[in-house]
């Protein structure tokens, strides 16, 4: 028997399956274990979430668990071992996220320069003002740094080593970028990056997500520091 709510869920109104963690006996992390949960289950209910700053063409929805019955062969990995299947969830769906943050960030070094040497302001295009070309070398410097950390990650996955601390780093400088780039793009745009006609500001609201799920920006420092120092400041 499954009980409790979960608010946030990505694609909830959309997915066939959920991925559930509940307790199931114990204290701490030990007593959770996984369960795929079919959310067509009796007591099962997905709501859409509305009013986000970002991410308006993706589903995110509440989901509601009121004593939802699964049979043991729902359950994913052994009783108690719930914890481990989702930090090792999250540790590649840490590099996926930072791996889109480098497409959102590419993206915004795109569109500024490609606006910067079109519109012309005091006689010239506005990528002929060196505060201008700084805002640009400024994104263009973070996308790499972003993808550098991000190539660590997958290349440390191929040869089958530990890369959950690098993970967290790569999302960790990632989405900081993302959100970081979007802005300084939007700068480059002026007035008409504060307007729909031009994709910037939708840049900028789609990337502050990216600071926020898969474990916030502070989570991912503490992991970092957990790792540098052997102490825990959860
Ligand atoms: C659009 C969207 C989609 C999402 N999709 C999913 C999904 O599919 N699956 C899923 O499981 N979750 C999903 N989430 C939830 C997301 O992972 C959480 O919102 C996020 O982990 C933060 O948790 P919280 O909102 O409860 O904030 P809180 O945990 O309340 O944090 C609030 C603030 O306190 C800080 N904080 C909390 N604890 C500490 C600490 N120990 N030390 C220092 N600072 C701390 C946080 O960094 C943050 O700044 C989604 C969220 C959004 C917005």
């Amino acid at each position: 028997m499954l009980s409790g709510t979960k608010i946030f869920i990505t694609n909830g109104t959309w997915a066939d399956i959920a991925l559930v963690f509940a307790r199931t006996g114990g204290e701490g992390h030990r007593g959770i274990t996984a369960f795929l949960v079919p959310t067509d289950s009796p007591g099962f209910t997905a709501r859409p979430i509305h009013g986000k700053l970002g991410l308006r063409g993706q589903a995110t929805a509440e989901l509601v668990i009121d004593g939802v019955r699964v049979p043991d062969s729902a359950r994913l990995h052994s009783v108690g071992k719930g914890f481990g299947v989702a930090m090792a969830a999250l540790a590649k769906g840490r590099m996926s996220v930072a791996a889109g943050c480098v497409g959102l960030a590419r993206a915004c070094v795109e569109a500024a320069v490609e606006y910067s040497t079109q519109r012309e302001q005091f006689g010239k295009p506005i990528a002929g003002h060196q505060l201008v070309q700084e805002l640009l070398a400024d994104i263009a410097l973070d996308v790499d740094a972003a993808r550098l950390l991000v190539w660590r990650v997958a290349d440390l996955i191929d040869r089958g080593r530990e890369f959950a601390v690098e993970s967290s780093k790569a999302k960790l400088f990632a989405s900081e970028a993302a959100v970081r780039s979007a802005d300084r793009a939007l700068q480059v745009f002026g007035g008409y990056g504060f307007i729909d006609e031009f994709p910037v500001g939708k840049y900028l609201r789609d990337a502050k997500v990216m600071t926020l799920y898969e474990g916030t920006s502070q989570i991912q420092k503490l992991l970092i520091g957990r790792a540098l120092t052997g102490v825990s400041a959860f």
